[in-house]
């Protein structure tokens, strides 16, 4: 079968053939409909040798996989093949107490037992076929577009669990700050405004994707490298500054930006990697009184499902380009220039 891998450090993505797994007892294989591309694949291609943390290469990529039950391992009951699926991909143990409550992404023992996320230290779903380590981490989604579902799975869910904790402080009247108008900030902006009453205000660095930010729903859209942005967001608020404030970006610049932006209370939520390692002060003349300041990685469990419906319900409109598995390599080369258009999704 055909896969995207990472085949040596510091090297570019490459089409290769590979032979097609078989699913072990408690497994499923499924076949590929659609993966999509990350900037965390791009940071993951950036770390250097002596600190890579994912195992051995060579590594099939993708993070964000939809499929059709292909083949059942032994004792599986719970799905049926030809069904179609969305996978969740912040694999954990499924025992500890962080799993027990749906939160995989912050397994307890994952480092311990060796679990990785496909595409992310395990052979992921940038191939024609992947191996799901066990049926409860599949989530059904009817005939939704496969293309459209695949960034469900992180540039959706990721989002989604960042502001679904914050909405008790986005009531009416309030603001929220969106950098980063990308993969995961249009969705983002589009999460705000069917969970929230508040107004969305949206940067990027990038001019022509302040225009995606506008028909996600923003109210406003500005450049963040605008030295006005700060003065610009104080007056829109009447000086209450934001009650939210979501950076997906994640970059020392943005961050920069974005703690100038947090009012007092307001959550401050470091969603996007950057390139890992940007850091803001907190503290007493450094962040508002009673700001929050916190990263989030991906998303709960049971919030997959809560994505997927909206998007069932049509109140989700992921922005995507697609590309065949063999312009895949092109398409990281894209999303490293920053070029792409919404999310990049590899079709099968
Ligand atoms: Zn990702
Ligand atoms: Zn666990």
């Amino acid at each position: 079968m055909k896969a995207v891998q990472y085949r040596t450090f510091g090297g570019s993505p490459e089409v290769v053939e590979i032979e097609k797994p078989s699913p072990g007892p408690g497994q499923v294989l499924l076949k590929v409909t659609a993966s999509g591309l990350c900037h965390s694949d791009v940071f993951v291609m950036s770390i250097p040798e002596e600190q890579y943390f994912l195992g051995n290469l060579p590594l099939t990529l993708g993070h964000e996989g939809v499929g059709t039950v292909e083949e059942l391992g032994a004792g599986v009951t719970s799905v049926r093949v030809g069904q179609n699926v969305a996978v969740y991909g912040p694999w954990g143990c499924g025992v500890c107490h962080q799993c027990a409550q749906g939160h995989e992404n912050y397994c307890l023992r994952a480092t311990e037992l060796n679990i990785r996320a496909p595409g992310l230290g395990a052979p992921g779903s940038m191939a024609e076929y992947m191996i799901v380590d066990d049926a409860r981490h599949l989530v059904d989604i009817g005939d939704l577009d496969p293309a459209i579902a695949a960034p469900l799975t992180d540039a959706a869910l990721t989002p989604y669990h960042a502001i679904k904790s914050s909405l008790p402080k986005l009531g009416a009247g309030t603001t929220a700050v969106v950098l980063g108008a990308g993969g995961l900030g249009h969705l983002g902006i589009q999460i705000l405004k069917v969970l929230s009453a508040t107004r969305v205000i949206a940067l990027d660095v990038d001019e022509s994707k302040l225009q995606l930010a506008k028909e996600s729903g923003a109210d406003v859209a500005l450049l963040s490298t605008d030295p006005n942005v700060v003065a610009v967001v104080s007056e829109r608020t009447g000086g209450r500054m934001a009650e939210g404030v979501f950076d997906f970006a994640g970059y020392q610049e943005s961050l920069d930006v974005a703690r100038q932006l947090v009012g007092v209370g307001g959550d401050f939520k470091i969603v996007g990697l950057g390139m890992g390692g940007a850091t803001i002060p907190v503290g007493f003349f450094a962040t508002p009184y009673e700001a929050s300041v916190g990263t989030t990685y991906w998303g709960y469990r049971e919030e997959l499902f809560e994505v997927i419906e909206l998007a069932k319900e049509g109140k989700l409109n992921v922005h995507v380009e697609r590309f065949s598995i063999e312009d895949a390599p092109k398409a990281y080369e894209r999303l490293h220039e920053g070029t792409l258009d919404g999310r990049a999704v590899v079709v099968f």
